[in-house]
């Protein structure tokens, strides 16, 4: 940010030449804490509440005030910073000067505005709450480039990120992992019966299922239309199955009618697949061909490569 745009415009200025009076006027009329003095557009001076606190402060002891002009009490040759100088090089400015104004010039060293502390400070504080929140939104903004917008789950990007790190960890810490590939069972039918925006909201739910379902140490993502992918770290075969079998279990107890399955309601098939070594475009493969096992022996079912 830079000072041009935080400015007050001039309002009412008085030349050097001016009788103190209108000054003091102008700063009673427009509530103002200062005058700002130029002469042919060009910063002469400033007339501030302490110049005039200062002169009464005076003319209590020896000096009659009625006639004096404005060049004899205001502060000279006042600091004045170009419009394009930085919020941050102005503050700095301020602070270490103890000013509490800065006169604002143009590129033709023309008095063109007034700055305040306070609008400085004001200004300042408002840009650090302002990237604060921007860091907010990055990190929400990065969450959902990771996040399935329909299933809220993980996006394939995420799964592949995900199974990276874990294939890498795996391998590391000797620690198997499996992964889980679920597909629903008979979905075309269920888009054609119900509808595709009803096939959505299905999706929904069924994403819901499978995240209660699941095991807290366990990821699932969303690995195309509707396939979905368990990635279960430091899990075997045999645990791999059960975790499965529960997931299965729990989509059909959902219940959610399918009048085009032999079934009646809602299913999905799984391949599940293991391994220490495999890299896991491999392991997915195995439960790609575990998967299609369990669509041919009837759907509704987990097998296991
Ligand atoms: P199977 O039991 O063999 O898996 O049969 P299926 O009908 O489920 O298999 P298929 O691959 O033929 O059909 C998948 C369907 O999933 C087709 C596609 O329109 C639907 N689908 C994929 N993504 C979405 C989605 O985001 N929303 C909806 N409503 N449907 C989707
Ligand atoms: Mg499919
Ligand atoms: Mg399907």
């Amino acid at each position: 940010m830079i000072i041009g745009e935080l400015m007050t415009d001039i309002v009412a200025g008085v030349s050097p030449a001016d009788c103190l009076a209108d000054a003091v006027a102008i700063m009673c009329e427009k509530q103002c804490s200062c005058v700002l003095v130029s002469e042919s557009g060009f910063p002469k001076g400033i007339i501030t509440e302490r110049d005039i606190v200062r002169l009464f402060s005076e003319a209590l002891i020896n000096r009659d005030v009625a006639d004096v002009a404005v060049a004899e009490v205001m502060t000279k040759d006042p600091v004045c910073v170009q419009q394009t100088t930085s919020l941050y090089d102005a503050l700095v400015l301020a602070r270490s000067r103890k000013l509490r104004h800065l006169l604002v010039i143009n590129e033709h060293e023309q008095l063109v505005g007034l700055v305040t502390q306070t609008d400085m400070v004001d200004a300042y504080v408002h840009l650090i709450e302002r990237q604060s929140q921007l860091e907010t939104e990055n990190h929400e903004l990065h969450l959902l480039s990771n996040e399935d917008a329909l299933m809220k789950i993980g996006n394939r990007r995420a799964m592949e990120v995900e199974l990276n790190f874990t294939e890498a960890s795996a391998r590391r810490y000797k620690k198997g992992y499996a992964i889980a590939l679920m597909d629903v069972d008979f979905f075309k039918k269920y888009n054609d019966y119900y509808g595709h925006q009803r096939g959505d909201n299905a999706l929904r739910a069924l994403a819901d299922t499978i995240k209660d379902s699941m095991r807290e140490s366990d990821r699932v993502y969303r690995y195309g239309g509707e396939e979905i992918l368990l990635l279960m770290p430091e899990t075997n075969k045999d645990d791999a199955i059960v975790a499965a079998e529960r997931v299965r279990e729990a989509v059909e107890t959902m219940a959610l009618p399918h009048k085009e399955s032999p079934f009646e309601c809602l299913t999905i098939s799984i391949g599940v697949a293991a391994s220490c070594e495999e890299n896991w475009r491999e392991l997915i493969e195995s439960a790609d061909k575990a998967l299609y096992q369990a669509k041919g022996g009837g759907r509704n079912k987990v097998v296991a490569s």
